[in-house]
């Protein structure tokens, strides 16, 4: 059965002793408390962070994600990082599409399906994060936005590559803004992607791809978004940046 997945997104945040901190403390309350057996934690820091976290991480504690790659495989790029780069410093996933790319670094659906490309040629696993802006729930077009994202994002995958993939529904309303979906929102959009996954791919490979939820997900209120049968965890943003906070989130299945 498919994985529950905890992600913590720290963004833009910490300098390097705020980003020791936050991983020592994250360390600190997993050697007291052992995550569920299906709950894999994932933390997401700043590209000059990795290197660090993955050594305290020592694939024991959790698994390493950058939060973004570049779409071309090598080259003059300058300031992009490659997917053969994130490979050779054995990070494990990276977070792809989120909707701060798309707003304000003019991401298309076309750049994510690159940049999962180059992913998978390396061995990483894409969490690709789809999702609705307040206009777009407002006019209740959130299964067609939602739909066109999966599509052109991850459709040209074979069911092998597909395999490889997180998906993580994140309606842009509700990031940052203390906003969440209720759970039969979050359920609602949840089932619709599998629906999709399994039209294309067939139920036993929609049933293995984790789901993820993301938008204001805090302690208060993981455990009723996880609670539907669709949740499969969540991309954290606001309250990875706590590791009592993040912590108490990926106990909440
Ligand atoms: C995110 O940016 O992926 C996110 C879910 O942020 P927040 O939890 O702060 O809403």
């Amino acid at each position: 059965m498919r994985k529950h997945i905890v992600a913590g997104n720290w963004k833009m945040n910490c300098n390097f002793n705020e980003a020791d901190e936050l991983v020592n403390g994250i360390m600190e309350i997993l050697e007291e408390k052992e995550l569920p057996r299906d709950t894999q934690l994932i933390v997401c820091p700043p590209f000059p962070y990795l290197e660090m976290t993955s050594d305290y991480a020592n694939d024991s504690y959790f698994m390493v994600g950058a939060q973004n790659v570049s779409d071309q495989e090598k080259g003059a790029y300058t300031g992009e990082v490659s997917a053969e780069m994130l490979e050779s410093m054995e990070i494990d996933y990276c977070i792809v599409g989120h909707s701060e790319r798309r707003a304000y670094y003019g991401e298309t659906n076309a750049t994510v399906a690159a940049k999962v490309n180059q992913l998978l040629k390396h061995g990483l696993k894409p969490i690709v994060c789809v999702g609705e802006v307040l206009e777009e729930r407002e006019a209740n077009r959130q299964f067609d936005v939602v739909k066109q994202q999966v599509e052109e994002g991850l459709f040209h995958l074979t069911a092998e590559q597909m395999k490889e993939v997180v998906i993580a529904y994140e309606p842009v309303w509700a990031i940052g803004t203390g906003k969440t979906a209720t759970p039969e929102q979050a359920q609602e959009i949840h089932h619709f992607i599998r629906t999709l996954l399994t039209e294309k791919y067939g139920k036993e490979l929609a049933d293995e791809i984790s789901i993820l939820y993301g938008g204001s997900c805090k302690p208060s209120n993981a455990k009723e978004l996880f609670a539907n049968a669709d949740v499969d965890g969540g991309l954290i943003g606001g309250a990875s940046l706590k590791a009592d906070d993040f912590i108490a989130i990926a106990m909440s299945f």
